[in-house]
């Protein structure tokens, strides 16, 4: 049976840390679900569909990543799909509480759901979306270094 896990977050947008959390992920799973929540507190730089066409050329040639979009609870795309692994990534210890609190939560909703994290390249603690999207709208262009080209891309017309 092939081993699946889902990997949930906002992705706004997706960086080179998120990659690298996907392809350790991959050494363990066959398959990997990044499923994009609609967070309705957050307004979003990127639509959830533009989110969804810049991950999914990402990983155009592999078909161990498919991308979806969730608007409600975690644990119901865990029954929806009948995947219950979720990967997060950790890049510090300050993301430790955040996590630790999600995913007893998500244990609580639904017992059968276990989470998994894996700890992120050195060169990627510092990374995260909020980060990239403050660099790119002082319109520095030079953001080889966080994101790929696709989505350094759809930041430099978004900025604009
Ligand atoms: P959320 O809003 O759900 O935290 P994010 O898109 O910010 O969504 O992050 C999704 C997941 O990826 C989280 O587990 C987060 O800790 C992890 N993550 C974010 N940036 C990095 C990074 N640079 N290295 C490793 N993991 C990361």
């Amino acid at each position: 049976m092939k081993k699946k896990a889902i990997y949930p977050g906002s992705f706004d947008p997706f960086t080179l840390g998120h990659m690298d959390i996907v392809q350790r992920a991959l050494k363990i799973f066959d398959h990997i679900y990044i499923a994009i929540g609609e967070n309705t507190h957050k307004t979003p730089l990127f639509s959830c569909s533009e989110r969804k066409k810049q991950i999914e050329k990402i990983f155009d040639d592999d078909p161990r990543v498919s991308v979806v979009v969730f608007d409600s609870l975690l644990v119901n795309l865990a029954r929806d799909l009948k995947v219950y692994t979720v990967v997060r990534g950790l890049r510090a210890v300050s993301d430790f509480e955040t996590e630790f609190q999600m995913a007893s939560i998500n244990r609580a909703l639904e017992p059968e759901l276990e989470s998994m994290f894996f700890m992120t390249s050195d060169k990627f603690s510092f990374l995260s979306s909020s980060v990239v999207k403050e660099i790119a709208s002082m319109n520095n262009e030079d953001l080889s270094l966080f994101v790929t080209d696709n989505v350094r891309k759809d930041l430099i017309k978004k900025f604009k």
